[in-house]
Formats: C-alpha cells, sequence, structure tokens
C-alpha cells in the first residue's frame, strides 16, 4: 500500500443490480414496466432549457407542496431528495447519532449496513425468523434508532400498522423510519400514524409505483422538526439536490392520481397472477405484498437458473449467500414479459 493511500476512508459498496445496455426481459431491479404519467412527458418536452442556465429551487417548493397536497400533510412535513437512497442516507446522518446501535433486520436492503459503516453508525441486525418474518421483540431493547423496510426487501413481506405502532410504541426515544419503497403495492402507509407518533419518518420513492427510478426523486414525510432537521443536513452538504427536470416531472408525476392507482392495480394482478404460475412450477416464496417475488426451488439451484434465464435474455437478482443463496428476486413486469419468463423457466426446468 502507498503511503497516501493509508488515510483514505476504505468502504465496502453497496452493489447496485445491472442495467444492461442492450434490450432484455428486465426484472433485476424492481423498475416499474410502465411509463410514467403522460404529463411527464409533455412537461419534460416543453421544458424551457434556457432556465437550465439557472439553479434549480434548492427548497423545491413546487414538489414539496403537490406532495403535502396529495398525502394530506403540512408542505413543513415533507423532504425531499435524489430517490429515497439519497432521503435515507441524509436521514442515517441527521437521527443516527447517539452512539448507540441502531436496529435493522438481518435480511434487508443492503444499502443499511453500507450507510451504517460509511458514517461509524454502530448497528445491530436482529434475524428475521425461518419465514423471513420481523420479529418485532428484537426492537423492543435500547437502541440508538430503527430503520426497517415495509414491505421488506427482499422477501415482499409486509407488516400491518398494528406492527408498526407496537414497534414505535417500544421507542419513544429514537427516531424510527420505515422505509416504504414498495408500499404502494402492499396496504396502509404507516403516514397514517404521524399524527400520533414525532419520532415517526416515512421514506418513499418514485422509484416504483410512479414509475420514475431514472429520474431520482424520493422524500420524506415527518414531524415538522424532524424535517427541519433533515433540511438543516441536506444544507450542510448539497444545497440543489433536485435538478429542475425532477422537479417538473415530479409535480405532473403526482397530479395524475388515476394514472398511478390504475398502473399499480395492474402491477398487483400480475403479482397475484404470478405466484400460481410461480407455484405450478414448484416454486415457493413468501407472500409478497411488493412489486417482486422471492422465489426458491426445491430441486434447483437459484444460481443456475439466474445464469440460465439470461442466457435467454431476461434479467431477474440472484444475491447469493448464506440465507438467500437458494432465493431468485424477480420484478413484476407486464403481463406479456412475465409470460416470457414462465415459458423460459418451463424450458429451464424440465432440461
Ligand atoms: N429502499 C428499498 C427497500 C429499496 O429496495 C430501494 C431500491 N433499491 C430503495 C430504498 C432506493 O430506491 P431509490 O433510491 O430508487 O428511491
Amino acid at each position: 500500500m502507498k503511503k497516501w493511500e493509508e488515510n483514505i476512508r476504505k468502504v465496502e459498496p453497496y452493489v447496485p443490480g445491472e442495467q444492461p445496455q442492450k434490450k432484455v426481459i428486465k426484472l433485476n431491479t424492481n423498475e416499474n414496466p410502465y411509463p410514467p404519467a403522460p404529463g411527464v412527458a409533455k412537461a419534460l418536452n416543453s421544458m424551457d432549457t434556457d432556465e437550465l442556465r439557472k439553479y434549480p429551487d434548492p427548497t423545491s417548493e413546487s414538489l414539496v407542496c403537490e406532495m403535502a397536497k396529495f398525502y394530506g400533510v403540512k408542505k413543513e412535513q415533507v423532504f425531499v431528495g435524489v430517490g429515497s437512497d439519497d432521503v435515507l442516507a441524509m436521514s442515517f446522518l441527521t437521527f443516527f447519532n447517539s452512539g448507540k446501535p441502531i436496529l435493522f433486520p438481518d435480511l434487508t436492503y443492503s444499502f443499511y449496513k453500507v450507510w451504517a459503516e460509511l458514517f461509524g453508525i454502530p448497528y445491530e441486525c436482529p434475524k428475521l425468523d425461518k419465514d423471513f418474518r420481523i420479529q418485532r421483540q428484537d426492537y423492543y431493547k435500547e437502541n440508538g434508532g430503527i430503520i426497517f423496510p415495509n414491505p421488506n426487501a427482499p422477501t415482499g413481506i409486509y407488516e400491518n400498522l398494528d406492527f408498526v405502532e407496537d414497534i414505535l410504541k417500544h421507542n419513544e426515544d429514537v427516531i424510527v423510519i420505515v422505509d416504504e419503497a414498495y408500499i404502494d403495492f402492499a396496504g396502509p402507509s404507516a403516514v397514517l400514524l404521524l399524527e400520533k407518533y414525532d419520532n415517526l419518518l416515512v421514506v418513499q420513492t418514485f422509484s416504483k409505483a410512479r414509475s420514475m427510478a431514472g429520474m431520482r426523486i424520493g422524500y420524506a414525510i415527518g414531524n415538522e422538526r424532524l424535517i427541519r432537521y433533515l433540511n438543516d443536513v441536506k444544507y450542510s452538504f448539497n444545497s440543489y439536490t433536485m435538478s429542475r427536470a425532477a422537479l417538473l416531472a415530479g409535480v405532473e408525476s403526482v397530479r395524475d392520481r388515476s394514472y398511478f392507482e390504475k398502473t399499480t392495480e395492474e402491477i398487483i394482478k400480475t403479482r397475484e397472477w404470478a405466484k400460481g404460475e410461480f407455484l405450478r412450477l414448484g416454486f415457493s416464496f413468501p407472500d409478497s405484498k411488493a412489486n417482486f417475488l422471492f422465489v426458491t426451488h426445491p430441486d434447483h439451484e437459484a444460481k443456475e437458473i439466474f445464469e440460465k434465464l439470461k442466457e435467454c435474455d431476461v434479467y431477474v437478482r440472484y444475491f447469493g449467500g448464506e440465507r438467500t443463496g437458494r432465493y431468485l428476486r424477480v420484478s413484476i413486469g407486464t403481463k406479456e414479459e412475465m409470460e416470457k419468463l414462465f415459458d423460459a423457466l418451463g424450458r429451464i426446468l424440465t432440461r
């Protein structure tokens, strides 16, 4: 190692899913198979590019107000960022500052561990049970904050609001973050608990149900004081997080509630149909309420299926590892895309 290398911060980075440049059936990063709301294309096409000379609004007022209206909260309760990854990273930095270990499940969104390491936040990872469920009692002990996704990733398991509230009741002295990246495919959001719990932060994204992973918009909703603290950290890091294009597109997306509901409903329908198809082929899986299924086959190695699907230009996600090595995570595409997946799987499993 060179002398200058000794003091460099060394981290083990998060590994994002592959983004192949060729056209494939892409079921590996939980994107939405439908385009964004039609108003988004219109807004971007008629965007005044001369405006790009100027910095965007650092407060992202237009988008923040539109979100506040959508969720029936005050604009002071909304924070926006460059995808929920940015919002979550800022939240770790802002709220997990006690020196005590924060808690998140052992099997969950793998970025949590990366942020904890990067920011030097101690953490503990209570084990999911054998059915991949979060054990609520594991979160009753003293801690420096809690984060978990609901539905969880990569299992897709959704816990109802009684469960979320129970965790909040046992943790009134720390910040509890519920990462709701997939909530629109699942059930009621913890946003409904915000009036009762001022230590709750709900984080959501435009990347899944709003079909805009490529635009990078995420947001947090919480008590006004939490949002103020979050903004203070944001302004200490990067004031202009949201580009003018992202603000325009984001506002249009939120305005079109019926398109959002229609495409989300379609994905849920396809997911439920896909469950039957996976069962027919001998797979089993936790009962996912997200836009993906976490499937395993008793007679076939997941890695092998993954590789063979790739040869057929069908991309799914394989994580490997002790607890996940026998599983594949398959995003829900259009019905047609899923039919092609099942055709390919049928061929692979009978070979
Ligand atoms: N949380 C969870 C649980 C996720 O699976 C993802 C998607 N990888 C994210 C947050 C981040 O999504 P984005 O940054 O696109 O909003």
